[in-house]
């Protein structure tokens, strides 16, 4: 098993591609909040859609804390809403 991505390594994955927007789907906070997600369920969290950072209702993350978590911020974070 590999280590541990750091909080960066982790956010690379959402570098923008040149030409496309394709913008983090959280603000900093909300990033925190989603690798703790990932680090916690990385099973789950490859399972993740560009669509689950709009409506943050998939059944498949509903009931695990992290994902509750992450979820909940965005829903209530400017910053986030902003994006
Ligand atoms: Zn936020």
């Amino acid at each position: 098993m590999e280590a541990e991505m750091t909080q960066a390594e982790f956010e690379s994955q959402w570098q923008p591609i040149p030409g496309e927007d394709f913008p983090l789907p959280a603000c900093p906070k909300g990033m925190v909040l989603l690798k703790a997600f990932a680090d916690a369920h990385p099973d789950s969290f490859k399972f993740i859609r560009p669509e689950d950072f709009v409506h943050f209702e998939n059944d498949a993350f509903a009931g695990i804390e992290e994902w509750d978590v992450f979820a909940s911020h965005c829903l209530s974070c400017h910053a986030c809403n902003e994006l």
